[in-house]
């Protein structure tokens, strides 16, 4: 039986020392804040902007929450992130995604300062992390790096494998495996022979938005397996990319969903977010 990756414990942990660090810019007079804006009213994004805006109380950040209506149009979404990116207590935005179909993302996130950008989606950011010189990490990718060292698994020189070829999780994810010395395959709809690659990973991870895609035959005994995945099950109930009872036998550690990656990934929004203020600050 696989460890279970403690996603929750890891946060928890992140979190009290991002408490500590908020708590000395503090004393000194400055409050790490970030904006976030949401617009329409997706169900899911709602969740996700609720749960940032707690993350950032429970850490001491400040935060402010702009809530535009669905028929917001292109012009006046960017003249908002033109205003928070002047705004001088606000030190990271974060635009939730997806936008309304009449919005171009891409022009979104382009006019977000790149010293601002927690999400780290801006094109200057993602350069940066194609040559290794980031100041922020793409959370949900950041996140699963944290939780291999919290559990002391060693990438270097390690078989990794990535399903999934996504700018937010995929890509990103592929970049930091290898920074970290792994020898990395990335994975997605059109690789043949899927199952053989996946068989080949010392480190696994699945970011494909498929109910219990990876099973046990997908993967190799003692895998390390990270899954990202977030979906409903037959009976509506949350699980990952991984059917987790099958493959938990057959793994050295296991991500479980959830309670593994996705604690993770506002933690790291509000590790960026410090790191954003600390810049501004230094
Ligand atoms: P996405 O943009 O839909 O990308 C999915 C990727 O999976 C694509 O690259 C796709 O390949 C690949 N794929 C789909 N079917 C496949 C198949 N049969 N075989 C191999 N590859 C296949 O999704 P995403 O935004 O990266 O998210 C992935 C999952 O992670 C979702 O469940 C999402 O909810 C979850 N997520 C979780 C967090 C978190 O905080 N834990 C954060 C972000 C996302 P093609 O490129 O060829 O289409």
């Amino acid at each position: 039986m696989a460890v279970i990756i403690d996603g929750k414990a890891v946060s928890l942990s992140c979190r009290e020392k991002i408490k500590e660090e908020v708590a000395k810019m503090a004393a000194k007079g400055i409050v790490p804040g970030l904006a976030v804006v949401i617009v329409g009213d997706n169900p899911a994004s709602r969740t996700y902007v609720n749960n940032k805006k707690k993350g950032c109380a429970e850490v001491g950040m400040y935060s402010e929450e702009y809530a535009l209506p669905e028929e917001t149009t292109q012009e006046e979404l960017l003249e908002l992130v033109e205003k928070l990116n002047n705004k001088e207590d606000i030190h990271g935005i974060l635009v939730q995604l997806p936008l309304p179909k009449h919005i171009d993302d891409k022009a979104v996130i382009a006019a977000i300062s790149p010293q601002k950008d927690v999400d780290a989606f801006h094109t200057e950011n993602v350069g940066r992390i194609m040559i290794g010189e980031y100041k922020f990490l793409p959370c949900t990718p950041a996140g699963v790096m944290e939780l291999l060292k919290a559990y002391n698994i060693d990438v270097a020189g390690k078989e990794c494998v990535v399903i999934g070829r996504s700018n937010i999780v995929g890509k990103p994810m592929l970049m930091l495996l290898l920074q970290a010395n792994g020898t990395v395959t990335i994975c997605h709809s059109r690789t043949k022979d899927l199952k053989e690659t996946t068989r080949r990973a010392d480190i696994l991870v699945a970011a494909i938005g498929k109910a219990k895609f990876v099973g046990a035959d997908m993967v190799k005994e003692g895998a390390v397996v990270i899954d990202v995945g977030i979906n409903r099950d037959e009976n509506g109930k949350l699980c990952g990319d991984v059917d987790f009872e099958a493959v938990k036998d057959k793994a050295s550690y296991i991500t479980p969903v959830p309670g593994g990656v996705g604690p993770m990934t506002i933690t790291m929004l509000l590790k960026n977010t410090l790191e954003a203020c600390r810049d501004e600050n230094k």
